[in-house]
C-alpha cells in the first residue's frame, strides 16, 4: 500500500501524562490534573438533568441539523441568527470543516499554538506557514500580515493563544481583518473567550457577522465543562455556515452533546460565575509565581505558562502539560483548577524553594566567610 506522502511526517498526538496514566491503570486521581485546560467542575446541574432525560432515547438518531442548539447559540450572541451558527463535534470539527471549504493553499498562524493546526493542514494537503510569537510571547500581527501571499487561504488566530495566554484586543483583530486580502479567511479560535477579563476584548462575533472573511469558533469543552461530550460551535456569515454544513458529517453532534450544550448555554449566567472564579484563581496563581520569582506569561486563558519543570510539579502531586510538548522547554502549562488544586500548585513552588535553599547552603558558607 502507498499512502499520501503529506501524512508521512505526522505523528500521533502525544497525550499529556495523565491520559497515559489513566490508560495504564495508574491511579491518576491522587494527582491534581492540570494538563488539558479542562474545567475543574463537572457539567452544570441543568446539563446533567438534560442528559438524564434523553438517555432512554439513545436508540434514536438525534436532530442531524442540531436546530435547538443553533437557536440558543444565536440567542446568546446579539445580532446572530440561527443561520449564522456552525456546529461540530468539538470546535475541532468546526475548524476542520471551515478549512475544508477553502481551495488548497497556505495557512498562516502564530506559533507556538494549538497542535491541531499543523495536523489539519497536513491532512487537508495545505501548507502551513507558522509565524513565531514575539520575544514577549505576543501575537505578531505585522509578521502575520507579511507572511500572507497569493497562495494564502486562511489565517488562524487562536485568541487568547494556547499555550501563551496572550491575545489581541478586538480593535487589533478588526484591523488585522481589514488588512487581509478579502479572500483570505480569518479564523478566530476562541476556545478560551469566556476567561478573558480585558474589556477591550469582546463581541468578536459581531465582527464575524459583519465580514464574510471572518469566522469565530468556540467550544463547550472549556468554560462549560463538557470536554468529554465533544461539542463546539462557530459564528460567521450565512454563506460560510451554509457551506460548512455541506462538509460536516450528518450526525457529528451526538444526542447527549446536543442537549447538554443547549442546557449549559441557557444557564450561561452560571457558566460566567464559574469563569469568574477561574479568573480570580488565575490571579492568585500568577501572584504566587511572581512571589516565587518565576518567569510566567500573564494569561487571559484558564492556564498559565510558567518557567518551572513539569517533573517538579509532579513531585508535589500536580500533573501539568510538559513545556517540551509545547515548544517551551523548561516551562510548564498549568491549568487553573479548583482551590484545592491551585493550593497544591503553590505548595509545589514552596517545596522547590525549600530544596534549592538546602542545596545552596554549602556554597553560601564560603561566601559568608570571605
Ligand atoms: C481546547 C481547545 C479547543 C477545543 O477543542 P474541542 O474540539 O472543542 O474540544 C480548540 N482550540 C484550542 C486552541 C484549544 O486549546
Amino acid at each position: 500500500m502507498r499512502f499520501r506522502s503529506e501524512l508521512d511526517p505526522l505523528r500521533p498526538y502525544i497525550p499529556p501524562k495523565s491520559w497515559r496514566m489513566a490508560a495504564e491503570g495508574t491511579d491518576e486521581h491522587r494527582y491534581a490534573k492540570l494538563t488539558s485546560n479542562e474545567l475543574a467542575f463537572g457539567p452544570l446541574p441543568e446539563a446533567k438533568a438534560a442528559l438524564a432525560e434523553v438517555l432512554p432515547r439513545a436508540n434514536r438518531y438525534p436532530d442531524s441539523h442540531v436546530t435547538r442548539l443553533r437557536q440558543v447559540v444565536a440567542e446568546a450572541n446579539a445580532g446572530a441568527e440561527t443561520r449564522n451558527v456552525l456546529v461540530g463535534n468539538g470546535s475541532s470539527e468546526v475548524l476542520m470543516n471551515v478549512l475544508q471549504l477553502l481551495p488548497v493553499g497556505e495557512v498562516v498562524y502564530p506559533w507556538p499554538s494549538f497542535s491541531l493546526y499543523p495536523m489539519m493542514c497536513s491532512v487537508l494537503g495545505m501548507t502551513d506557514r507558522p509565524v513565531s510569537l514575539t520575544e514577549r510571547h505576543e501575537i505578531p500581527t505585522e509578521a502575520l500580515l507579511s507572511a500572507v501571499t497569493d497562495e494564502t487561504r486562511a489565517v488562524i488566530l487562536c485568541n487568547p493563544n494556547n499555550p501563551s495566554g496572550t491575545y489581541l484586543t478586538l480593535d487589533e483583530v478588526t484591523s488585522l481583518a481589514s488588512e487581509l486580502p478579502p479572500d483570505v479567511l480569518l479564523i478566530l479560535d476562541e476556545a478560551y473567550v469566556e476567561f478573558v477579563d480585558d474589556p477591550t476584548y469582546c463581541n468578536s462575533h459581531a465582527l464575524a457577522l459583519e465580514r464574510e472573511n471572518v469566522i469565530t469558533a468556540r467550544t463547550f469543552s472549556k468554560a462549560h465543562g463538557l470536554a468529554g461530550l465533544r461539542v463546539g460551535y462557530g459564528i460567521g456569515s450565512e454563506k460560510i455556515a451554509d457551506y460548512a454544513e455541506r462538509v460536516r458529517f450528518p450526525v457529528s453532534v451526538n444526542l447527549a452533546a446536543q442537549v447538554a450544550a443547549t442546557a449549559s448555554m441557557l444557564a450561561r449566567d452560571k457558566v460566567r460565575e464559574r469563569a469568574e472564579f477561574v479568573v480570580r484563581e488565575r490571579n492568585r496563581l500568577q501572584e504566587a509565581f511572581a512571589g516565587a520569582r518565576l518567569d510566567f506569561i500573564p494569561s487571559q486563558g484558564n492556564f498559565i505558562m510558567v518557567r518551572f519543570e513539569a517533573q517538579d510539579f509532579e513531585k508535589a502531586g500536580v500533573l501539568v502539560r510538559e513545556g517540551t510538548a509545547l515548544e517551551y522547554p523548561g516551562w510548564s502549562r498549568v491549568t487553573v483548577g479548583d482551590s484545592w488544586e491551585n493550593d497544591r500548585v503553590i505548595a509545589a513552588l514552596e517545596d522547590a524553594t525549600r530544596e534549592t535553599t538546602r542545596e545552596a547552603k554549602p556554597e553560601a558558607k564560603p561566601q559568608r566567610a570571605s
